[in-house]
């Protein structure tokens, strides 16, 4: 469960109260806390710029294959018409 800094101090306090102490609350007992909870609208609209984006692909002019943009292609090793790069056909990698 989440605490929050008030959630906090009302525990301490009920803490204090129940062993017979009497002390003024310091703050600087509690860590890290945040000072209120975040609502439901608050949450939801900073996650608005949270989202996924398609990575960017083209295809190769060579053999149609879904290729990434500015690399050869994996399939027949073709960029800008030409052979740039051999690539091992599945008998040979086996
Ligand atoms: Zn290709």
């Amino acid at each position: 469960m989440r605490k929050y800094f008030s959630e906090a101090k009302k525990e301490l306090s009920k803490k204090l109260i129940e062993g017979g102490i009497k002390m003024k609350l310091n703050i600087t007992l509690f860590g890290a806390l945040p000072f209120r909870r975040i609502s439901k609208t608050a949450k939801r609209q900073r996650r608005t710029h949270l989202k996924k984006t398609a990575p960017t692909v083209t295809i190769c002019s060579n053999c149609g294959a879904v290729v990434a943009p500015h690399r050869a292609c994996t399939k027949c090793g073709f960029y800008k018409g030409k052979e740039a790069i051999k690539v091992k056909s599945e008998e040979e990698t086996k």
